[in-house]
């Protein structure tokens, strides 16, 4: 199809995510016929570099040959199977492999098809092990403020991006919120892990008042993707998982946007330092939530990692009742399964980690200039994911008002120089594929620099 005919008939019969389609008046819409590496090629042969991993699900890639062929292999042998009371080779080995890369102490290993049905089936899991076992006054969920965990209904009740849920609001279950971490909101001359002991403490405070009635915290760790690439000190981790414990309730950790390597650990509840000097670092959770990069960005897919002790509290006579109760048509898909066994596969094969950490000093230092730039506010970064906040006044960091939709400008901008950027309001930020290579990682950084002119003109 032709550019041109491809637009009209989309725009006569499709309706996009996440997108006013009165915007497409006057923002163009990009005709992709396929991808190579770390760029998108349009209809015309234009090339973009995609330094949003597709929201941030490719990892190796677009179209990388050894995940495509390892579906193509699976798909010309079963494609799909009911998964209540049937298996296949490829979920029980990626199950036994998510099992062995994962935090010590998870055991079992639930299927879902896309990260808010993970976030669904961690919320009915904590919600059902607590009635389960006879504590059902447990009902209510304790979330961060500026968190997200997607837009199924469960989902978004437990995120704090109003973007996404003012409008559902009145759907939606309550929560308890707890402070955020962000290390933007620290009081002067307060260090990220000042900022993450003292909302631990507020975290506190809440838990000593409604720990009886609540299930489970959730914690996107380390980074609060959607909610404007907030970063927080690692410390906060190991301070959630000992107050979960000593108030006896579940941790829920989302890595679906940070899980596989992107915060330069395999999982980013790595990161948390040990609670004592000399012991263990890393937290486990009670539940890890994965997809995204999950299949490498090829498959809709997702997976929720928990302990043993939570599965026996559903392993009982039929009679009981007490099974866990959540069915998707897809579930463990076998072309899904396979895709994230070969994604697992290049993490065990190459030494990715190695060289993301050299891909992310690199942008780190192309990125730091923009820090003196009088409309940045911050420039933040972990391991691959690094943000840029523009601001209206760089001394009282007022923002821009929304309307202005200044990342917008630079979305545009950086389209029309080959880069893919979508800047989550006025923060733009970059989350490229693991295979971008050094030159690409410079034309990332020096198109963000100029689509900051861009937006702040
Ligand atoms: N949790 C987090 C942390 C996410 O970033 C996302 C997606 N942006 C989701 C959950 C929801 O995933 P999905 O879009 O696959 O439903």
């Amino acid at each position: 199809m032709q550019r041109d005919d491809l637009i009209r008939r989309d725009l006569s019969a499709v309706w996009h995510p996440c997108t006013q389609m009165h915007d497409h008046e006057t923002v163009p819409l990009t005709p992709i016929a396929r991808g190579a590496g770390a760029w998108l090629i349009d209809v015309d042969g234009r090339r973009y570099l995609d330094a949003v991993s597709s929201w941030w699900t490719n990892l190796f890639g677009h179209a990388e040959p050894r995940i495509a062929s390892a579906i193509a292999e699976q798909a010309r042998t079963l494609e799909q199977v009911i998964f209540a009371g049937f298996t296949h080779a490829s979920a029980v080995q990626l199950a036994e492999r998510l099992l062995a890369v994962a935090p010590p102490g998870l055991a079992r290993v639930f299927y879902a098809d896309n990260g808010s049905a993970a976030v669904e089936v961690a919320l009915k899991m904590s919600f059902h092990y607590w009635r389960n076992v006879g504590r059902g006054e447990r009902r209510r969920f304790i979330a961060l403020s500026g968190g997200y965990h997607g837009e199924t209904l469960g989902a978004l009740a437990v995120g704090d991006t109003g973007l996404y849920r003012d409008a559902y609001a009145p759907l939606l279950f309550e929560r308890l919120l707890a402070p955020s971490p962000d290390a933007y909101e620290a009081e002067p001359g307060e260090t990220p892990e000042q900022v993450a002991l003292r909302r631990l403490d507020d975290l506190h405070a809440l838990l000593e008042r409604h720990a009886d009635t609540v299930c489970a915290v959730i914690v996107e760790p380390l980074v609060q993707c959607a909610g404007q690439m907030r970063m927080h000190h690692p410390r906060y981790l190991t301070g959630l998982r000992a107050l979960c414990d000593k108030f006896g309730v579940h941790l829920i950790a989302d890595e679906i946007a940070v899980g596989f390597g992107r915060t330069g650990t395999l999982f980013a509840c790595e990161q948390a330092p040990p609670a004592q000097p000399g012991g263990q670092a890393g937290i486990t959770p009670d539940f890890l939530c994965l997809s995204k990069g999950i299949t490498g960005g090829f498959l809709p897919f997702a997976a929720v990692l928990t302990t043993a002790d939570v599965y026996a509290a559903f392993y009982d006579d039929y009679s009981t009742g007490k099974a866990f109760l959540h069915s998707h048509s897809y579930t463990g898909n076998p072309l899904a399964c396979r895709a994230a066994l070969a994604t697992l596969e290049i993490f065990r094969d190459t030494p990715v980690l190695e060289n993301n950490h050299a891909l992310a000093a690199r942008l780190a230092g192309r990125l730091a200039p923009l820090r003196e730039h009088p409309h940045v506010a911050d420039v933040r970064q972990t391991g691959l994911i690094a943000a840029v906040e523009l601001v209206a006044d760089k001394a009282s960091r007022r923002p821009f008002p929304a309307y202005e939709r200044r990342g917008l400008r630079a979305r545009l901008d950086a389209l029309s120089r080959g880069v893919v950027l979508r800047p989550l309001g006025d923060v733009i930020y970059a989350m490229p594929p693991y295979c971008v290579r050094e030159e690409e990682i410079d034309l990332i950084a020096a198109t963000i620099a100029h689509g900051v002119e861009a937006a702040c003109r």
